[in-house]
């Protein structure tokens, strides 16, 4: 006999989890696939020579609702297990200056006063009506209900956004900069031009006006995080199947009827009334015969563009530094922000050797560089900026691993595209969550744990689920 549930959730990542964990507590029969052997989805982490690499910066929370995953969290009674940590540090790439710390901007003035010193580090005088300009539309980003902002203006692009208010060359510069920098992104043209203004926003708020502050799971996230939430929703009847992948979600006379799963044994049929799909916005196109009309043609845009990463993994002898911020790296010369750098090992001791230390850094590329810089060259310019962050690092460097990803598709959750909706509105009983889906209350992790608890809102017909 067929086996049937009211729900199969496909991916078990933090959307999929926190989703499912929703369905369960509210008595509906779930199912929660993952192809994977374990779950936790991008919450992976890379372990070599007695180091491990929880590959997360610490993560941002909103306090709006007071962060998604943790009010979730909250409401299914998940023990999760993390602290506070260090708000995120900027590094003017050759400045000759120390990391500088940010500071909690209350006031669109104060904001201004730090986003100004910061990017015009290079020495050029800012003109006064630039400024003028640039305060008033940092007081309208705050003044913004953050909910109403994120409906508002995910689909916005930060370019439009910006010079619909002005046209001062100088503002264009300040947002291309904060762009590229609150986005992690190599290529600040690109950024400018592609950014959702949401997404900048939401990072602007939570990481410059104090409205975020940053987590780190302990001892990583698949385990501080996702597993405790994994345990509730079982805890609740929900049942989990790793090493399971959906391959073709049935539709049936305009109904999502069930999806064909297969694992190293066989590939069989499960039935459902509903099926949330929460598998990353790539792998989407793969589930359906016939895409559902909603989604025809979204991915395309995104997919052109080209981006990748490279990452450094960077085992030491000895221990360099106490700082514990992770450092945003920002080219004053392009705008261009040059990666992250943490020194994962201060706050996270236990993921390095007694007495040696762990630093890993990693950029994001688009445009020429992604074209022509080989990875080797990459990586010298990597070792350069972490020594001048972390001076001392090349002397006590012992082991190094590095990754060079040339097709990253990461962009699109932080992108204007159109988004995936939540509620599919030509099949009935299909639904989507996780990176890439609308609406998103915040930023990265915040923001997909928020549309797990939006779509899990939509399933089960109410009004308000966590406040959302
Ligand atoms: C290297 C890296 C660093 C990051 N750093 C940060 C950070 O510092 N702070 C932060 O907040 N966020 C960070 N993020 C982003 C964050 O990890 C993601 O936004 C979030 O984990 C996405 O969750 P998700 O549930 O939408 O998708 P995913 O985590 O991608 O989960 C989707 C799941 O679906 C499964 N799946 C896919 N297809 C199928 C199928 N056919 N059948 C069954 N299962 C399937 C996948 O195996 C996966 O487990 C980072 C991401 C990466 C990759």
């Amino acid at each position: 006999m067929t086996e049937k549930y009211e729900n199969i959730v496909i991916g078990a990542g933090l959307a999929g989890t926190i989703c499912s964990g929703f369905l369960a507590k509210h008595g509906q029969k779930t199912l929660l696939l993952e192809r994977g052997n374990k779950i936790g989805g991008q919450y992976m982490d890379y372990k070599f020579d007695g180091y491990t690499v929880a590959m997360h910066l610490p993560m941002l929370m909103t306090t709006w609702n007071g962060g998604f995953w943790t009010t979730a969290a909250r409401e299914l009674e998940a023990n999760l297990k993390f602290y506070y940590s260090k708000e995120p540090k900027f590094y003017v790439n050759g400045a000759g200056m120390p990391p500088i710390s940010v500071p909690r901007c209350y006031t669109a003035s104060a904001m201004v006063d730090f986003a100004l010193g910061l990017m015009g580090s290079h020495g050029e005088k800012l003109p006064s009506d630039a400024k003028q300009e640039f305060t008033k539309i940092m007081g309208e980003i705050l003044g913004y209900p953050w909910k109403q902002m994120c409906i508002d203006l995910d689909n916005v692009g930060l370019k439009d956004w910006v010079e619909s208010r002005s046209t001062n060359p100088v503002v264009r510069a300040l947002f291309t900069n904060l762009g590229s920098s609150m986005g992690f992104m190599g290529d600040p043209k690109l950024s400018y031009e592609t950014s959702s203004a949401a997404k900048v926003f939401t990072m602007i708020r939570g990481w410059l006006a104090g409205e975020g502050v940053t987590a780190v799971a302990v001892p990583n996230p698949v385990d501080g995080i996702i597993k405790p939430l994994a345990d509730a929703f079982k805890a609740y009847g929900g049942e989990i199947r790793t090493g399971h992948r959906a391959t073709n979600v049935l539709i049936e006379k305009g109904r999502a009827a069930g999806v064909v799963v297969k694992n190293d044994k066989e590939e069989k049929t499960i039935s459902a009334d509903r099926i949330i799909v929460a598998c990353v916005w790539s792998d989407i196109p793969k589930l359906f015969i016939k895409m559902p009309v909603e989604l025809e043609g979204l991915f395309d845009e995104p997919s052109k563009i080209k981006m990748g990463n490279v990452w450094t993994f960077t085992g030491l002898k000895r221990r360099i530094t106490n700082e514990p911020s992770c450092i945003l790296v920002q080219d004053p010369k392009t705008g261009a922000n040059l990666g992250g750098a943490y020194a994962e090992s201060v706050e996270q001791p236990w993921n390095a050797p007694e007495g040696k230390q762990l630093i890993w850094m990693y950029q994001v590329l688009a445009g020429e560089k992604l074209e022509k810089a080989t990875k080797e060259e990459l990586i010298v310019e990597m070792n350069d900026i972490q020594e001048a962050i972390y001076p001392g690092f090349k002397e006590a460097m012992e082991v190094q691993h590095s990754a060079y990803n040339k097709q990253s598709s990461g962009h699109y959750p932080l992108s204007s595209f159109k988004k995936i909706p939540q509620k599919s509105n030509t099949i009935e009983g299909l639904y989507f969550t996780g990176e890439g889906t609308t609406p998103s209350f915040g930023c990265i992790s915040d923001g997909v744990a928020s549309t797990g608890i939006s779509t899990a809102k939509k399933v089960l017909g109410l009004d308000v689920l966590c406040g959302i």
